[in-house]
């Protein structure tokens, strides 16, 4: 994989796309290939962002890993799970848009050597679509693709401005000591969200001040100040959540993510050893629990039942990996494992007696849990020794609000006009998610929504020729 860096910028290109995580190479690679001039420019000197270190999964419904599992999923259902995990705050034109281009998009990236391994059920999802795979590979493989294309990647290079001229994006101001400024047909900002910008979270977010923070280390908010900046609308900022279960001295995410016992059976207690929520609500919502709890720190109790049903391919089912790097508690008895927690081993005792009392029974749980994650997945009494205990905080991965997009992904200012010649696409924007998160679907818009924004700005581009000049006199960000 061939990039470049600042000095071998050209003084204009057809589309420039701002950052280089899944949507700026999704985007990149999807304005070549339909023939036009595109460049990348990546603030930081390494492709990936926060894409890189996630951990892979991607919702998709009606593929072939799904149909290889015997698993019975469709569009429909899709397009239900996400709307309802959104709770009537998601744009459905967007939702559709996801939807109806996901299987197309699941197809484009797999024939460009993208591989999925075996679907998890996961957070919001009725029936298993958690496609994980190695993102690290996914990136490399977009811009070898865009490569012999004319793609061209540019690390180091941050921008800081958008330029308007006459009513339409025009350029880029790049951060440096120089006035420099790369001109363009059209703008995407695929610039990621803001959770490693604390000023910006406190600012959208301050009932996260007790949860961690993780992400790219170019995630600051960027290019939602840059479209701000010319008026864009910015929406579902109130739905800033932190994900439940990263341990707590691992919050910058060195060993990926946390791990969610919970959703292969086990439960989440307090720092009293007492149960707080249904531990199958998406981990926003736990995450939001959890933080509500003293010092906002809780554990994940399971058995060597759970532990059995890891999967290391999958970060968050990674629990043999967590135990190997000592970050699970171990004991062959319930009070055992919460002396090694610092909490009350007969309370303990009690909580998980009750809870395989009426999971056994087939009672209602008394948080009205019925499922392992989302609607998917039989519970089961915890009671196979060893038993297990995960130490887990709430971080902010992701921020899923941001810039207004229409369904062209071009960004719509505060009274939903179209601002000409800039598109979005990726964590950056806002509309799509609403009040929660289906799990797998920050990196499925990324791939879906990028690919669209670079063949929609690279049609606009071609459209709109930009000076060549190297120079901004005239240029007003
Ligand atoms: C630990 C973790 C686990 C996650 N797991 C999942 C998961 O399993 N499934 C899921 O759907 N989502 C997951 N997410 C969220 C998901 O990874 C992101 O929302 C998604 O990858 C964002 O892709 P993106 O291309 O929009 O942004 P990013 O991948 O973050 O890329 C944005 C890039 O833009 C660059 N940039 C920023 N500002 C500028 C600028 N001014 N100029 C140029 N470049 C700039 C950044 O440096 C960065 O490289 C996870 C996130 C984290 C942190």
């Amino acid at each position: 994989m061939k990039t470049y860096g600042r000095k071998d910028l050209p003084e204009s290109a057809g589309v420039v796309i701002l950052g280089g995580g899944l949507a700026g190479c999704a985007a990149l690679l999807a304005a070549v290939e339909d023939g036009h001039d595109a460049i990348l420019l990546e603030a930081t000197r390494d492709i990936g962002g926060s894409t890189v270190l996630s951990s892979g999964l991607s919702a998709y419904a009606g593929t072939d890993e799904q149909a290889e599992q015997g698993i019975t999923d469709s569009l429909d259902l899709l397009r239900d799970d996400i709307l309802a995990t959104g709770k009537g705050h998601c744009d459905p034109e967007l939702v559709d848009l996801y939807v109806e281009n996901s299987i197309d998009t699941y197809r484009w990236l797999k024939g460009h050597g993208v591989r999925y391994g075996h679907v998890h059920a996961a957070s919001g999802q009725t029936v298993p679509r958690s496609h994980p795979t190695d993102t690290s590979r996914m990136l490399e493989l977009l811009i070898e693709a865009a490569e012999p294309l004319g793609g061209r990647v540019f690390l180091g290079v941050r921008a800081e401005r958008l330029i308007r001229e006459d009513g339409r994006v025009t350029g880029v101001r790049i951060e440096s000591a120089r006035d420099t400024v790369v001109r363009a047909g059209a703008v995407v900002i695929a610039t990621g969200g803001f959770s490693m910008n604390r000023d910006l979270l406190d600012r959208f977010a301050p009932g996260m001040a007790k949860a961690f923070t993780a992400g790219g280390a170019g995630n600051q908010g960027d290019g939602l100040l840059m479209g701000w900046d010319l008026g864009a609308g910015v929406i579902d900022t109130p739905w800033i959540r932190g994900t439940y279960g990263i341990y707590p001295s691992d919050h910058v995410g060195e060993h990926g993510t946390g791990i969610h016992a919970i959703y292969k059976g086990g439960i989440a207690v307090n720092a009293e050893a007492r149960r707080f929520c249904d531990e199958s609500l998406p981990y926003k919502v736990v995450g939001d629990h959890s933080l509500a709890q003293t010092d906002g720190i809780t554990h994940q109790i399971f058995d060597q039942r759970v532990l059995d049903a890891a999967d290391d391919e999958v970060a968050i089912f990674d629990f043999r990996g967590r135990l190997a790097l000592g970050m699970l508690e171990q004991s062959d008895t319930l009070e055992g494992l919460a002396e090694k927690l610092g909490i009350d081993g007969e309370t303990l005792a009690a909580t998980v007696a009750d809870y395989n009392r009426r999971v056994t029974a087939g009672e209602p749980d008394e948080f009205g849990r019925q499922y392992q994650a989302g609607g998917a997945g039989e519970l089961f009494p915890l009671d196979t020794p060893p038993f297990y205990a995960h130490p887990s905080g709430t971080v902010v991965l992701a921020t899923y609000c941001g810039l207004t997009v229409d369904t062209d992904m071009q960004v719509l200012d505060v009274f939903y006009e179209p601002i000409q010649g800039l598109y979005a696409a990726g964590e950056v924007i806002g509309g799509f998610h609403g009040a929660g998160y289906m799990t797998g679907t920050s990196i499925g818009k990324s791939g879906i929504f990028g690919r669209i924004a670079g063949q929609r700005a690279g049609a606009y581009a071609a459209g709109h020729t930009s000076g060549s000049d190297n120079a901004d006199e005239g240029a007003s960000a």
